[in-house]
């Protein structure tokens, strides 16, 4: 049956595509955003389908709409970027999941929250399983994130147990591809703007610390099969198992690229985890999904949209050759996009 679904964070990387694929199954989107990281760009194309409706709300505030499923997504991801307002990270988890799971009860939808493989924080355990409780610096640089996300999956375990909210949960380990920002700070949109620009690769610490990334589309299957399979509540981890040191990464980059760039060491951030890769076991047995698109494929085709971004905008380049087309804060990218 379709169904009219809100999409928190709906102007973002993920959301995005989330709410493209949700829109193609003829379901009523809602796509709210404070477009603190997200963009217009991003939905644009969506934008004029009767089914497709865009609220610029701060999910901090009480939100009044009748929903039958909701998508909590809203939160920045980048470290750079959380990291930014970390009051306000704080704020989105906590004040936030509080209203939507209030949302949630008002209307008895359905809700999904998306969580993060850093409830593991460090983790000791590895691959990681949903059974691992984590280490997790509760009063560090990353802790309004993590700690933000942990006390939103408790929250939703609490509204579960005590109102028995209809919830979901998944942990979704790194997720890349199309739509990233290109100065998001993070990993893999990096890389690839530092090396289609022949810039040096910026490898944190000695470049050993592993990450296990998953190409989007994979993900957003996985969130919807978690959304609509009735018995499992969570937590469920989502991503893929590959596992990659940040210096490999570096050079697959490289290398499908074709670039001359070379690696340039930087100090490893406060509390950066060693080591993730997600133990799948759940997901494949429960929700009968696992991610099919391998590392190299989904960075070429990674590569073809920051490619496109940087032809798109060359004339901001040309303009000003000093301009440092990764380190152009969200905003002013935003103030650049075609539909202002
Ligand atoms: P993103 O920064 O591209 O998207 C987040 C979106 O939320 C943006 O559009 C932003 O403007 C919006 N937003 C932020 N605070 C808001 C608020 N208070 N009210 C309304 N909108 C707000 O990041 P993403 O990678 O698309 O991540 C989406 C979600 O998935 C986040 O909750 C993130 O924690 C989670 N997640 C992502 C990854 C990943 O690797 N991409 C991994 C783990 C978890
Ligand atoms: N990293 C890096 N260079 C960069 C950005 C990130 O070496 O330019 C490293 C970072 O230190 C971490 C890994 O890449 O070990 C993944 O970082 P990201 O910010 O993408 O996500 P995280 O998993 O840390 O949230």
């Amino acid at each position: 049956m379709l169904k009219t679904i809100l999409v928190t964070g709906g102007a973002g990387f993920l959301g995005s595509h989330l709410c493209e694929r949700l829109l193609k199954d003829g379901n009523n989107i809602i796509c709210v955003d404070n477009f603190s990281t997200g963009s217009k760009d991003n939905i644009l194309h969506m934008h004029g389908d009767p089914r497709f409706e865009i609220i610029r709300h701060d999910i901090n505030l009480p939100l009044f709409v009748e929903v039958d499923q909701i998508y909590n997504l809203a939160c920045p991801a980048s470290p750079v970027h959380y990291q930014l307002d970390p009051v306000q990270t704080i704020k989105t988890n906590v004040h936030g999941s509080i209203n939507l799971l209030g949302l949630a009860k008002r209307t008895k939808a359905r809700i999904l929250q998306a969580s993060t493989s850093e409830v593991y924080g460090d983790p000791e355990v590895h691959p990681q399983p949903e059974t691992y409780c984590g280490m997790v610096n509760p009063i560090g640089t990353r802790s309004c994130y993590d700690e933000g996300k942990r006390c939103a999956e408790s929250l939703f375990f609490d509204y579960y147990r005590q109102y028995h909210l209809d919830i979901k949960v998944a942990r979704i380990f790194n997720t890349y591809g199309p739509r990233m920002h290109p100065g998001d700070g993070r990993v893999v949109s990096n890389f690839i703007m530092q090396a289609l620009q022949g810039k040096d690769i910026t490898v944190y610490g000695n470049g050993q610390q592993s990450r296990s990334f998953c190409y989007v589309d994979d993900l957003v299957e996985g969130l919807i099969s978690l959304m609509n399979t009735e018995e499992v509540v969570g937590p469920v981890n989502l991503g893929n198992d590959s596992e990659f040191s940040m210096q490999e990464l570096a050079e697959k980059v490289i290398a499908l690229t074709g670039s001359s760039s070379q690696l340039s060491f930087h100090p490893l951030p406060m509390d950066d985890p060693r080591q993730r890769r997600p133990d799948l076991r759940q997901a494949t047995e429960k929700l009968g999904w696992k991610p099919t698109v391998a590392l190299d494929e989904g960075l070429i085709r990674t590569i073809a949209y920051f490619n496109g971004l940087l032809e798109s905008h060359r004339d901001i380049i040309n303009d000003n050759p000093e301009v440092n087309v990764q380190e152009v804060k969200v905003s002013e990218w935003i103030m650049q996009d075609s539909c202002g």
